[in-house]
């Protein structure tokens, strides 16, 4: 079994659900009591957040690069990076690292083919929502992504920071949510992606009848799978 290393801590709360997702399809795959082995380097989100608000994603980059580098030093034979929205520094992240890294834009797009997917939603911060770096790789695969108007972008976005990645879960956001996926289901979107790993915490598939793709859930699994892969 390969070591798997993940960057995380952005925020904690999702972390959690790629501890649990990791070792739950280690269990399910080999059974008894196996579990991954695996390393979790936690950056201070604070820091993190600063840097994005500030603009200075070099910055961010390399404070997460160096992460990385703990990682592989400590004995990690992949890297995964615990969220969707620093994966715009994948290149700064990645350089001369020399280990496979999961990407969770690929790792989603190659989800979504699978389903026969051509026209999805996107939901995130801002930065994954509006900027390239993020639906251009579902684009480069086929997929026609569509984002919501300005307005849901900024009640998405504030839920994220204001509520999720402290931890808060309303039932007031989740609806908010529910009538916003309505929206790009009638716009012609066959599906959701829940590009911000928090979002699952507030909304899952039992919530609604449109196809949800839980971007923690999927990038965890992948990962298991592939520290089980030959
Ligand atoms: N975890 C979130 C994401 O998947 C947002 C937090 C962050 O800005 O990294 O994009």
């Amino acid at each position: 079994m390969k070591t798997i290393g993940l960057i995380g801590g952005m925020s904690w709360e999702s972390t959690v659900t790629y501890y649990q997702v990791i070792n739950t399809v280690v269990k399910q795959k080999l059974g008894g009591f196996c579990s991954a082995k695996c390393l979790l380097y936690s950056v201070n989100f604070e820091e993190i957040e600063k840097c994005q608000t500030n603009g200075e994603w070099q910055k961010s980059g390399e404070i997460l690069h160096d992460a990385a580098l703990a990682l592989k030093k400590g004995g990690a034979d992949f890297v995964v990076l615990c969220t969707n929205t620093m994966h715009k520094v994948a290149d700064v992240i990645t350089k001369d690292l020399d280990l496979p890294f999961l990407h969770i834009a690929q790792t989603t797009a190659d989800r979504l083919k699978k389903h026969k997917i051509t026209k999805t939603a996107l939901f995130g911060t801002k930065f994954t929502m509006q900027q390239d770096f993020y639906k251009q790789v579902l684009v480069d695969n086929g997929i026609e992504v569509i984002i919501p108007d300005e307005d849901d972008v900024n009640v998405i976005n504030d839920v994220i920071y204001n509520e999720l990645c402290l931890g808060e879960i309303k039932q007031s956001s989740k609806q908010k949510f529910l009538q916003i996926v309505d929206k790009m289901k009638a716009r012609g979107a066959q599906s959701v992606i829940l590009g911000c790993t928090e979002i699952g915490l507030l909304i899952n598939q039992q919530d609604t009848d449109v196809k949800l793709f839980d971007t923690a859930i999927i990038h965890a699994e992948q990962a298991a799978l592939f520290a089980l892969e030959d």
